[in-house]
């Protein structure tokens, strides 16, 4: 089997994925959960044309030809407050006081500020005319009956909770949670727990992917260290095919002690790739069971097993998780340094961003070993050096994937 492209190789796993099954939740607990259905207003919101200030409701026609000298003067007839509906129609020479969110009354069609004119005694003096037509919101401004209002696949922010809740959806459809065991491989490898063991490696794998399923609102399951020993191999990688998805990492390689992917085999695990042409990450085995459990063999070595979960895991579980974009956003930037390179595979270099007046600027981390946790640890974004360049320039644009919302100071550009 060849060696896929990263696009195919996230083509293929998103092929043989679809999204969970849907649940409903307390609406509170539908924070940060995926909109399951198409959810469309239950009212009229405004239900009638509202004041957007407090002020005095008029008819345009009466004010029109105010002036600075010629003060024009309406007689105050009515007081209309939030919660109460006008008792009566104003007519020419009148206005009615208003609060902001109040039914506008029959025969107006504009509001000024109260700001905006001057009482004495119960008349108006009006200073500085409005528009025709201000300060009215207009019936079904922010929520028209029967018309969808939000969208199935809409990340639940709390502005999204706040609309849910204006149309009364106390259980909210959501996409249920996909379920996610880690087990990580290696007789090398020494658990948080133990005494330090020179001789060994701390497990870093296990809690690298935990944290980046946390960050995506998923709190996955540890299964611990399997031994490269097919029957304890075996014995782990069974209790990790009962969830929707399990990431093991380490021994998925060609080496004589590599058994995940033999050993997921006889397990029954249809496997629909394993290499990638990407560096880090080169090894990486996916497959599906016939329960449906997703399977990604990712590399040992921490770096390429956080690249490889970025590049495919994440894609996978907001498709699982019902997201309507499953890819992370990409930036143009421009290279800060000389970057000799290998040809041959998409190189995903871990960069930092900063910005300049003609846009974004990435900097390598360092050392791109994928061994070198801190160059990782340190990355806002990946660089994607394509398969075919093996130098680029100080100044070459490239694109990069950022890792996460990006936090620049404010820009002299941007207006705050
Ligand atoms: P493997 O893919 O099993 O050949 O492992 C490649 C490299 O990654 C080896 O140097 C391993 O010691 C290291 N490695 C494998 N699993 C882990 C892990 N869970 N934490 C830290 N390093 C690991
Ligand atoms: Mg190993």
């Amino acid at each position: 089997m060849r060696a896929l492209s990263i696009h195919d190789a996230q083509q293929c796993v998103l092929q043989h994925l679809k999204a969970m099954p849907v649940e409903h939740v307390a609406l509170h607990d539908s924070l940060n959960r995926v909109l399951a259905k198409d959810i469309a207003a239950n009212r009229n919101h405004p239900p009638y044309d509202v004041s957007a200030m407090d002020g005095y409701a008029l008819s345009f026609a009466d004010i029109a030809a105010a002036s600075e000298q010629d003060l024009i003067r309406l007689k105050v007839v009515d007081d209309i407050r939030a919660g109460q509906m006008p008792s009566k129609r104003i007519e020419a020479g009148q206005a009615a006081r208003i609060m902001t969110g109040a039914p506008t009354p029959q025969g107006i069609d504009t509001v000024i500020r109260v700001e905006d004119t001057q009482l004495q005694g119960d008349d108006v003096l009006i200073l500085t005319p409005p528009k025709q037509g201000a300060n009215i919101r207009p019936l079904g401004e922010n929520l028209k009956d029967g018309v969808v209002v939000l969208t199935k696949g809409t990340l639940i922010s709390a502005g999204v909770l706040a609309i849910l809740a204006m149309v009364k959806q106390k259980d909210v459809p959501v996409f249920a949670q996909p379920s996610v065991a880690i087990l990580s491989t290696g007789d090398e490898l020494e658990a948080l727990d133990d005494p330090i063991d020179e001789q060994k490696i701390p497990d870093a794998n296990s809690h690298a992917l935990y944290a980046q399923c946390k960050a995506l609102g998923i709190e996955a399951t540890l299964l611990g260290i399997a031994h490269d020993d097919a029957a304890d191999l075996k014995a782990k990688l069974a209790q990790g095919l009962k969830y929707d998805v399990l990431l093991a990492s380490g021994g998925v390689s060609v080496g004589h002690h590599d058994f995940v992917r033999p050993t997921l085999s006889d397990l029954g695990i249809n496997m629909h790739f394993w290499r990638v042409a990407m560096r880090p990450g080169h090894p990486l085995a996916f497959g599906t069971s016939s329960t449906g459990c997703a399977v990604f063999g990712l590399p040992g070595n921490p770096v390429s097993s956080m690249v490889c979960f970025e590049q495919f895991v994440l894609p996978a579980l907001r498709q699982m998780m019902g997201h309507a974009t499953c890819f992370r956003q990409t930036v143009k930037a421009r290279l800060s340094h000389d970057q000799k390179d290998r040809a041959g595979r998409t190189h995903l270099m871990r960069v930092t961003l900063s910005r300049d007046e003609q846009g974004y600027v990435a900097t390598s981390t360092g050392t791109q070993g994928s061994g070198v946790l801190l160059s990782m640890a340190m990355a806002e974004g990946f660089a994607v050096i394509p398969a075919e360049s093996d130098a680029l320039k100080k100044g070459d644009y490239i694109t990069v994937q950022l890792l996460q919302g990006m936090d620049f100071q404010p820009h002299a550009d941007m207006e705050l």
